[in-house]
């Protein structure tokens, strides 16, 4: 067993060497410029992006054609949203997010907001999920956009995207779909889910980072964009930019391993996870389940310790590499705004830990993993008290801590 052991797949995944293989060639045997028409070194690139296109459109039930390269979901994000505001701001200038997004979605609302658009950010239930009731109340006759996160990288929350795919397309309003977290881990199919535009990035999913993907339907409806990036005019216009041939390829093949070892991939991300809980729960009381504990990423779990701090319980165990609220928001001492948005209190916030499960995760390494976590929250308790008083019989509620 190697030390330490990785269980933050949701922040990003190793290279599988499978995908490594693949990409190894296009650094410099076959290094051509894709854009290159006069040549056969820039036909093979051609070739090979034409591929990782067909790969990466066939795990989503997309065509190829309807696959705009970018470099990952921050950019997918961004050129989704900006690019489609801008193109139909004179048919309305509202648009509907959650409160439960990625900062990359609610950085670029917030944006949008200063160029005088109107958001709408939903509240989730406590599980962190928006039903298609609330999208449905918060629909206008200006909305133009739905952008809404198929699945929590915090909480592993599925949301219910293909009802709310319906609702948008009765009511002529696009959805966009943050799909970074649930491309290879959930089945997707764009036409039986009802997106119009959906980005995926390849770190996420077993490929080298710096690499995504915009879906951008073509018919029913003909989705267009206001361009972010202006150049050369790749991708038909949406995004200029010499293409990352060895990227690209790496991007297809980690799609094609996803959609070939799917269900392998998925039993063994859970089992791991319900491995790792049943493991937490027999040993520890007043331990939570943050999300939904039924509806979510099957090798996902994101629990709060309650009356032990978060950052003190990363800090005790030394060979286990997790996250503390959210990747993005662990650098501030904010609870994170997802937690938040559940209505999990800021103490349980601030005791949340995210674990996930990977693909070369072992049972040995899960095992590992749980005895020092139990270890660490025993100890830490232990200095707590607050955990004493519980013990005690004490109702904590009832407490007067002013004195007066
Ligand atoms: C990682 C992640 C992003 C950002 O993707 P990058 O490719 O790293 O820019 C956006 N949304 C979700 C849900 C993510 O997990």
């Amino acid at each position: 067993m190697n030390l330490p052991i990785y269980l933050d797949f949701q922040a990003t995944t190793p290279v599988d060497q499978r995908v490594l293989d693949a990409m190894l060639p296009y650094f410099s045997a076959t290094f051509g410029n894709a854009a290159s028409r006069s040549h056969s070194f820039g036909w093979a690139a051609e070739e090979a992006v034409g591929r990782a296109r067909k790969q990466i459109a066939d795990l989503i039930g997309a065509s190829p054609k309807e696959i705009v390269f970018t470099s990952g979901s921050t950019e997918g994000i961004n050129l989704a949203l900006k690019g489609a505001a801008e193109m139909y701001a004179a048919k309305g200038k509202h648009i509907i997010t959650t409160q439960v997004e990625h900062k990359a979605v609610l950085d670029t609302c917030k944006r949008l907001e200063q160029e005088g658009y109107e958001v709408t950010y939903l509240k989730p239930d406590k599980t962190g999920r928006v039903s298609a009731e609330v999208v449905e109340e918060a629909l206008r006759d200006d909305t133009i956009l739905v952008a809404l996160l198929w699945a929590s990288n915090e909480i592993g929350t599925i949301n219910p995207v293909r009802e709310i795919g319906k609702l948008c397309h009765e009511r002529g309003v696009l959805l966009f779909t943050d799909a970074t977290q649930a491309v290879g881990k959930l089945p997707v199919d764009v036409e039986s889910d009802n997106i119009d535009l959906l980005c995926l990035s390849a770190h996420k999913i077993y490929g080298p980072k710096g690499v995504g993907a915009l879906f951008v339907r073509r018919r029913n409806p003909r989705v267009r964009l206001v361009a972010q990036m202006d150049g050369g005019g790749h991708e038909r216009g949406m995004r200029s930019g010499t293409l990352n041939v060895p990227g690209i390829v790496g991007l297809g093949a980690a799609c094609n391993i996803c959609q070939e070892d799917f269900q392998k991939d998925l039993d063994h991300g859970r089992g791991l996870r319900d491995r790792f809980e049943k493991q937490i729960f027999e040993a520890l009381d007043h331990v939570y389940i943050n999300g939904d504990p039924e509806n979510r990423l099957p090798q996902a779990s994101n629990i709060s310790f309650a009356y032990v701090e978060g950052e003190s319980l990363i800090m005790g165990f030394a060979d286990i590499a997790v996250s503390s609220g959210s990747a993005c928001t662990s650098a501030s001492l904010e609870p994170s705004h997802v937690l938040r948005a559940c209505d999990v209190g800021d103490e349980l916030a601030h005791s949340s830990i995210r674990f996930s499960f990977g693909r070369l995760t072992s049972a040995e390494e899960v095992d590992h993993a749980a005895a020092q976590v139990i270890e660490a929250v025993k100890r830490l308790r232990e200095l707590s008290p607050l955990y004493e008083m519980v013990q005690e019989g004490i109702d904590l509620s009832t407490i007067n801590w002013s004195g007066h």
